[in-house]
């Protein structure tokens, strides 16, 4: 596994940077002291609040986990760096959300929360498909406040995990960037939902990002004004690739044309920065320069379909782009166990699983004009547990696995099935004052059983995304 980084070297190679400038500060003339400025950390960093269970981040998984967690009965407290939860499913402004119900049935009944929620808002809210969910991401912002207040979890938006609190290596807080300077959050388990493993990568844990195979990000958006009896979504598609001459930022790769919910509105994905080459989500620069970039492209697709030789697809007007690029990949947690491909590709199953993932090997697009399916797979235990540090949970897109590995099944229902299972476990941690890796599976599997999931591999059924 190449690019292996902790913060821990990070911050010792700042120290020694930080040193040399002590030495230059010593020998020079300065002005004195400013003891105006308190040197305390605890003044600095104030007590915002305590929970038993803290998920960081809300998407797919945080959604999970905060359910999983709140239903248990922990006092629990889920932050967001947006103001809003969904993560990708949210700011790619339309994606349907896979593998929900696979096989049409009921996966757990923290994923039927929300599809509850989003029901209890009519059919532009949702449609369901063979194992899927579309929503309109409106919708869906208030259907997670909904179910995350059904379930008494405490929630704060504008709250971005900044660095670890750390105890003889066990995760004890976070320490959130406010506007009010930094502060502290405190909780018996922490479960870092946030997609990039900001919270292990801030308390050291080894994390891996394979620079030779990130893939693109996108930002996703949405046209209207489409007379659908006179447009299918292959004439959006078709337009756009042919008109890449004039229109040169419109992506080389794949285009897709989606119908959200029951609406009028149509949702575009697509490769995105793929024509950028690889790309870090996690490198300043080089996410500064997806973003713009990806907003550049956005308008060029706008502009390429009014503009088309197609009179039906000149009044398109554009309707939304998301608040940020949505990340297919970048770091994920090294754990006790890391998934692979062969895992996915062969349906492994695991005495220790806490939940399965089905659906397709996410690449970036299709392989040779197909989507790669996998077999359905269970995820062990061992890969929401950071390899060396204690007190944290991972799940999503971040979980412990290789590049493939974590291709396979990371559909928004996958990373929802990992987020219940790590919010239970801190729950069932936090309750009995155990570290995560003391919990018994067997403990964790029943509570997973008592919330209407389905561990045994040998009833399931493939579902399949197209
Ligand atoms: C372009 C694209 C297309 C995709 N297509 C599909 C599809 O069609 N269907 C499907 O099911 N899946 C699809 N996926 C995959 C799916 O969207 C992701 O795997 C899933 O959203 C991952 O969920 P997550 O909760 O792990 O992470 P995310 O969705 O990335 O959520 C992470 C959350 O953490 C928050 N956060 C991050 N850092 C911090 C911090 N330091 N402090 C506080 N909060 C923080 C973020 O704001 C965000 O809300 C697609 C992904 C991409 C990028």
């Amino acid at each position: 596994m190449n690019g292996k980084n902790t913060r821990r070297e990070f911050l010792s190679a700042a120290g020694t940077m930080a040193a040399g400038g002590a030495a230059l500060a010593a020998s020079a003339s300065l002005a004195s002291e400013p003891s105006a400025i308190p040197s305390s950390p605890d003044h600095r960093r104030p007590l915002l609040a305590e929970a038993d269970v803290l998920i960081v981040g809300g998407g797919p998984a945080g959604i999970g986990a905060a359910l999983g967690a709140a239903r248990q009965g922990a006092k629990t407290l889920l932050i967001e760096n947006h103001s809003f939860f969904g993560g990708v499913a949210a700011w790619s402004m339309g994606m349907q959300m896979n593998q929900m119900r696979p096989g049409g049935k009921p996966r757990s009944q923290v994923h039927e929360l929300l599809i509850q929620k989003l029901k209890a808002y009519g059919d532009q809210a949702i449609r369901l498909g063979q194992h899927e969910i579309w929503c309109n991401v409106e919708y869906l912002k208030v259907a997670v406040l909904d179910a995350l207040d059904q379930v008494g979890c405490r929630y704060l938006v504008h709250l971005r995990a900044a660095d670890t609190l750390v105890e003889n290596n066990r995760v004890v807080g976070v320490i959130v960037a406010t506007k009010k300077g930094l502060m502290t959050l405190r909780a018996k388990a922490v479960v870092d939902c946030t997609g990039d493993a900001d919270v292990a990568f801030y308390a050291g844990a080894e994390t891996m990002i394979e620079a030779s195979t990130l893939m693109p990000m996108t930002l996703g958006l949405t046209v209207t004004n489409i007379d659908q009896t006179k447009v299918r979504p292959a004439d959006i598609e078709k337009a756009l690739h042919q008109a890449r001459g004039q229109h040169p930022l419109i992506p080389s790769g794949f285009i897709e044309v989606k119908q959200l919910a029951h609406s009028v509105s149509w949702w575009i994905n697509h490769a995105g920065t793929a024509d950028l080459g690889r790309m870090d989500p996690t490198d300043v620069e080089q996410r500064t320069q997806a973003e713009c970039f990806s907003r550049r492209q956005a308008l060029q697709m706008v502009q390429a379909l009014r503009a088309s030789d197609n009179p039906a697809l000149q009044p398109i007007e554009w309707s939304g782009a998301g608040p940020q690029v949505s990340v297919r990949e970048s770091r994920r947690v090294k754990g006790v166990y890391v998934i692979t491909e062969e895992d996915a590709m062969t349906g492994r199953t695991f005495e220790d699983a806490i939940a399965w993932r089905s659906g397709f090997l996410d690449l970036g697009g299709q392989k040779d004009g197909k989507y790669v399916k996998m077999q359905i797979h269970d995820v062990p235990y061992r890969a929401l547990l950071p390899e060396k540090l204690d007190g944290l949970l991972t799940a999503g897109r971040c979980l412990s696995a290789t590049h493939a590995g974590a291709a396979a099944g990371k559909s928004m229902g996958n990373c929802m099935a990992t987020g219940h299972a790590a919010g239970l476990a801190a729950a069932l941690s936090a309750a009995s004052n155990r570290r995560p890796r003391e919990l018994k599976v067997a403990e964790l599997q029943a509570a997973l059983r008592g919330d209407g999931v389905d561990l045994a591999a040998k009833d399931r059924e493939q579902s399949w995304l197209k």
